[in-house]
């Protein structure tokens, strides 16, 4: 193959995917290669969660990020005649005292009133919840694997997708980027995290955590709502639902386990004991590419200026990627300065 392009992109998952959409967008030839490992992006759950933890935290770029992410899904939604995004409230168990009083000091800052209901809910009785449950607004779930799959073929169709392993040995970077006969400004690893393994970007301190999630079909009617119980339940449909994810920092590889499995069940029992009877469908593992201050890795290699990663984006893909995507297509093509915070070369080689 002989090809001229603007940018080579390593890896087909969200991160990968939405930053080469957002660089065709701006006229900008790509060529991406995957080798359709079953990836994170793949088994996420997608959620997109406002305030998150015990001490109930808005995330401090979420007014930036979350309107980005939506109106990106939107536009993926209408190019692509189906839905990504479903928006859909968060019913959250309040788990101790600790949180109720969090809550309850939450609801007096006005930032937190476009995200937090201000009412304590007593919880049906289905659910195991004596402190009472309270409702997050502006929460909801990307169909990752919808998105990657329209995604795909669509840059199937312009010939610039190609299924294979892309060894690093291969990859001249003396004067032009060239692989494999592809010529290219400059190449994007987007691995997620088998960036560990990248030889020009493994000082960069990744912290991964391995995942693990259920997806289970029960008898009984499930509600709507998404529900957050420490661990988190998203109905699929009436009958069907995902629960997860074990979060496991030593464990890193892919491998569903029975103790990630029986965590998960214990968890789900605990909260709504008339689904203990559900059964699995599938029980999938992956690895998160967290990173040790939990910003993303974002950049040009500090000596090689054709290489560039955009990675790291942890547990938060779905709500970071639309948004940095844009930021760094701003940088490539405007040369309009990276977020120091961001900014891969915050760790030096
Ligand atoms: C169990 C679990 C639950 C999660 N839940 C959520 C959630 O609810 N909400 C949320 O926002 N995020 C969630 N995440 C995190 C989310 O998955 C990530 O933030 C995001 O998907 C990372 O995308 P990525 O493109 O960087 O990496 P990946 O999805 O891992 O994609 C990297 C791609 O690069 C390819 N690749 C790597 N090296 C090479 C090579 N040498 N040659 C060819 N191809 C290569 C890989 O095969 C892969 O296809 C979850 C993750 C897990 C594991």
């Amino acid at each position: 193959m002989s090809k001229q392009v603007d940018y080579l992109i390593i890896g087909q998952g969200l991160a990968g995917s939405i930053l080469s959409w957002e660089l065709i967008k701006q006229g900008c030839t790509v060529h991406l290669v995957d080798n359709q490992q079953e990836n994170a992006s793949q088994i996420a759950a997608g959620l997109i969660n406002p305030i998150t933890g015990m001490r109930l935290v808005k995330h401090n770029k979420l007014d930036t990020l979350l309107p980005c992410a939506k109106q990106t899904y939107q536009e993926l939604s209408q190019f692509f005649s189906q839905d990504f995004y479903i928006e859909k409230p968060m019913l959250r168990i309040l788990r101790n005292e600790k949180e109720l009083l969090k809550f309850q000091q939450r609801i007096q800052e006005p930032a937190y009133h476009k995200y937090l209901d201000t009412e304590l809910k007593s919880a049906p009785a289905i659910l195991n919840a004596p402190l009472g449950i309270i409702q997050q607004q502006q929460t909801g779930y990307l169909l990752t694997q919808n998105l990657l799959a329209c995604l795909k073929n669509f840059l199937q169709a312009k010939q610039a997708y190609q299924r294979t392993q892309f060894v690093y040995q291969d990859l001249n970077i003396d004067n032009a980027i060239n692989w494999q006969g592809i010529t290219a400004k400059k190449v994007i690893f987007c691995e997620g995290y088998l960036a560990i393994h990248n030889p020009w970007f493994k000082h960069l301190a990744f912290q991964l955590a391995k995942g693990e999630i259920l997806t289970l079909t029960t008898q009984q009617t499930l509600a709507p709502e998404l529900l957050n119980y420490g661990h988190w339940l998203i109905p699929i449909n009436k009958h069907q639902f995902r629960t997860g994810a074990t979060f496991d920092t030593i464990n890193l590889n892919t491998q569903a386990t029975d103790l990630g499995k029986s965590t998960l069940l214990h968890a789900l029992a605990q909260t709504i004991p008339t689904l203990a009877t559900a059964s699995i469908d599938k029980h999938q593992a992956n690895i998160r590419p967290t990173t040790l201050d939990k910003m993303p890795f974002i950049g040009l290699h500090p000596k090689y200026q054709n290489l560039a990663i955009f990675n790291g984006f942890g547990a938060k893909g779905s709500l970071q990627i639309p948004y940095y995507s844009q930021h760094f297509v701003q940088h490539l093509l405007h040369k309009a300065p990276i977020a120091p915070e961001i900014n891969s070369q915050r760790f030096s080689g």
